[in-house]
């Protein structure tokens, strides 16, 4: 689609989101895609969420240390209508509503972090993000980023 005029993202992104008949379906993304299903874009060789860039250049607000979250749950949409900013635990709540905690655990494993969740984790992990940092990040215990980490490691996640 066109680049709005008050956009400060690359042309090369927005030819690369197919807007619906109507403003309000899902807006998908075209070119590659995290393993998540999130749009993916390399801007000045670093990778970002298509939908993360898509909430800051349409309402200009900071979205460090937020989650972008899917009203919509369809992970590969940029439409910033279906997109809300949130907490991690907002983020949680929101998923455990739709009874999409697949692999929520209650009790004998030491984190409470769901499937949505722990992706962000490991991509950060990957990005090289200390553990630590995260763990504030996501207001969780570093006991619970090792875990994740751990089981990444071993091949589970
Ligand atoms: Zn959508």
């Amino acid at each position: 689609m066109q680049s709005p005029i008050n956009s400060q993202l690359p042309k090369r992104f927005w030819s690369q989101v197919q807007q619906g008949e109507t403003p309000d379906v899902c807006w998908e993304w075209l070119a590659l895609k995290y393993p998540q299903g999130y749009g993916l874009i390399s801007i000045r060789d670093r990778n970002y969420r298509a939908h993360r860039l898509m909430y800051y250049d349409t309402y200009k607000v900071s979205i460090e240390k937020k989650l972008v979250m899917h009203l919509c749950n369809n992970p590969g949409c940029v439409n910033p209508k279906h997109l809300e900013l949130g907490t991690a635990q907002d983020n949680t709540d929101y998923m455990m509503k739709c009874g999409r905690q697949k692999f929520g655990r209650v009790g004998s494993k030491p984190h409470r972090l769901l499937e949505p969740y722990r992706t962000h984790v490991i991509s950060y992990l990957q990005q090289g993000v200390k553990a630590k940092d995260i763990a504030v990040y996501f207001g969780v215990s570093r006991s619970i980023i090792a875990y994740i980490r751990k089981q990444h490691r071993e091949g589970l996640v």
